[in-house]
């Protein structure tokens, strides 16, 4: 980090911030804290969810529109509690998210729509997380289609060109953060966050419900993010969020 030639990203607030998730829930787990201690500092910050997540129930009774108009409900008020300003709904079917054209394209368009100072998105490249977890495979395509869209198609005039017809110029989206990643190297102290992270987690009732485990990993795998930390500085607490972090142009 010593060679970096732009300003520190752990430290700076980024002015609008453009979160793009496959579920709700998604930034709430990885990145709650984050966004809270960016909307506190003042940024505006826009959800968009990719799906409203209509398989995550093991009800047999539910329908999928049902569970999704609940999910949805349940997103909006964990943003609420976070300070985000709004959340944007594509709603693609659930767990058969694939990194498409229609999807690139429809995100692309959220972000001319948005215009974003920063980005942050899924990991494309997590597919195996330690020796317990793997990737769901929306969060996968999710993370593609995101950076395929800020680099290039957000940027290229000729690239999707019916968003011209829309009004919609391009634009340049300079900083990236990727949650989510195995090769984090942007640490953000989120200690004094890490309780309304989690009063916005319990708003996902359908998904952690009386759930304290959850919300227990949820503090472990802070602490374990800020033990990460390469070259903690001074006064470093003890809870961070990683991302790998991109500046482009
Ligand atoms: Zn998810």
């Amino acid at each position: 980090m010593t060679e970096r030639r732009y300003p520190d990203p752990s430290t700076t607030t980024p002015e609008r911030v453009l979160m793009i998730q496959a579920h709700p829930d998604d930034a709430e787990f990885s990145i709650g804290g984050t966004m809270a201690k960016w909307a506190a500092a003042g940024a505006e910050i826009i959800y968009c969810s990719i799906t409203s997540g209509d398989k995550g129930t093991k009800d047999p009774d539910i329908t999928g529109e049902k569970l999704s108009a609940i999910r949805e409900q349940e997103q909006l008020e964990a943003a609420k509690v976070l300070g985000v300003k709004d959340v944007i709904f594509l709603r693609y079917a659930d767990a058969t998210l694939v990194p498409d054209l229609t999807l690139r394209r429809d995100l692309t368009r959220v972000i001319r729509q948005v215009r974003p100072t920063a980005l942050v998105c899924m990991d494309p490249t997590m597919r195996f997380a330690g020796d317990m977890y793997i990737n769901h495979p929306d969060h996968i395509a999710a993370g593609e289609a995101s950076v395929a869209a800020v680099f290039p198609s957000c940027r290229d005039r000729r690239t999707f060109p019916e968003l011209l017809d829309e009004g919609l110029e391009p634009i340049e989206v300079n900083s990236v953060y990727v949650m989510g990643s195995a090769n984090a190297d942007c640490f953000i102290d989120v200690s004094d966050y890490m309780d309304v992270k989690i009063e916005a987690l319990r708003k996902h009732v359908s998904q952690v419900g009386g759930d304290e485990s959850d919300l227990a990993f949820v503090r472990e795998w802070a602490q374990e993010n800020a033990k990460l930390h390469p070259n903690k500085p001074e006064g470093f607490g003890d809870y961070a969020e990683s991302f790998k972090y991109m500046h482009i142009g």
